[in-house]
């Protein structure tokens, strides 16, 4: 059976996770996810990544939306505006509501954030082994400056309630430094037969996935072959706002650009038909590269 191991953020990793499960069903998969976007409102953890490849792949997903879940009702969201309870702009729907509590009680109990996940993909089934990045806290935070001065927000303030219009200064992964690799990240690379990164944000998705002790050099040292897939299409992020985080660590919205971020990890990049002009540049990098058409529109 193929070992493949995979990279994720949100939206685009989970998306590219369910067409990989179709294309490659008698594979055993393991997904690394992104923690750094997790965030505690009205006292509850939340771990808007995980949660997106869980309800992707276990079908619970609003599909239209992309996170949050199907059916989803705003009771709670309402009441707590109805006390002034801040913050208001974060979209916490009832049912989702419900994993946030059985994962902040775990949490609470003293179960590793690894543990909590398993836990709640005995419900949801994903069809993969879905592993947080890491055991311990890890947020990103983001420099802006308002008119005022400088200050630091949690990634999700900035990407939801400023929609990341106020440019970024700085992107800080607060905690990375002295993050461990949750349990089973490290042999997951190691022992793949292929790494996948998934078209997901290289800056606040892959990122801070890469900036756990050791998981960037288990991907460059890895005996498999590493290969990903461009988040960018012609020039654009597909969905969200990654372009603004480009932007924030100086590197071009490009297919060619983000292969970069990686190049001393990869063996192949695919990027988009209408970036085919991109792949002699990528191929400069020393990467394989090929265009192909990369818009997820069905799974
Ligand atoms: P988030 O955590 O929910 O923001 O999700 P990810 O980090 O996993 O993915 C966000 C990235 O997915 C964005 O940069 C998008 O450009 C990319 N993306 C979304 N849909 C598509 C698609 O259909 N094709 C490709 N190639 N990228 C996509
Ligand atoms: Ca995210």
């Amino acid at each position: 059976m193929l070992r493949i191991t995979a990279l994720a953020g949100g939206i685009g990793g989970a998306r590219f996770l369910r067409g990989l499960l179709r294309a490659v069903p008698d594979s055993d998969v393991t997904v690394i996810g992104n923690t750094a976007d997790d965030i505690t409102l009205h006292g509850l953890h939340i771990s808007p990544d995980l949660d997106t490849v869980m309800y992707t792949l276990g079908g619970g997903i609003h599909e239209g939306q992309g996170w949050g879940r199907a059916d989803e009702t705003y009771a709670v969201k309402d009441e707590l505006a109805a006390y002034g309870a801040e913050p208001q702009w974060f979209g916490l729907g009832d049912r989702d509501l419900a994993t946030h509590v059985i994962r902040t009680q775990m949490l609470g109990a003293g179960y590793p954030l690894s543990a909590v996940t398993e836990a709640l993909c005995d419900r949801w089934q994903p069809g993969v082994r879905l592993l947080p990045m890491t055991d311990d806290r890890v947020e990103t935070h983001v420099v802006v400056d308002e008119g005022k001065r400088p200050r630091a927000v949690h990634f999700q303030e900035w990407w939801v309630r400023m929609h990341a219009k106020i440019p970024a200064e700085r992107i800080v992964l607060v905690g990375v430094e002295s993050a461990r690799p949750a349990p089973g990240v490290l042999e997951a690379i190691q022992a793949a037969d292929v790494v996948l990164l998934p078209p997901s944000n290289p800056v606040v998705s892959i990122g801070p996935i890469l900036a756990v002790a050791g998981v960037r050099d288990a991907v460059a040292t890895t005996g498999a072959p590493v290969v990903g897939v461009s988040p960018i299409i012609s020039g654009a992020p597909v969905r969200g706002m990654a372009d603004a985080c480009l932007t924030a660590i100086g590197v071009e919205t490009s297919a060619a650009a983000v292969a970069g971020l990686y190049a001393d990890l990869l063996d192949g990049w695919l990027v988009d038909t209408s970036d085919a002009g991109a792949v002699p540049t990528v191929e400069a990098l020393g990467v394989r590269c090929r265009a192909v058409p990369l818009l997820m529109s069905d799974v």
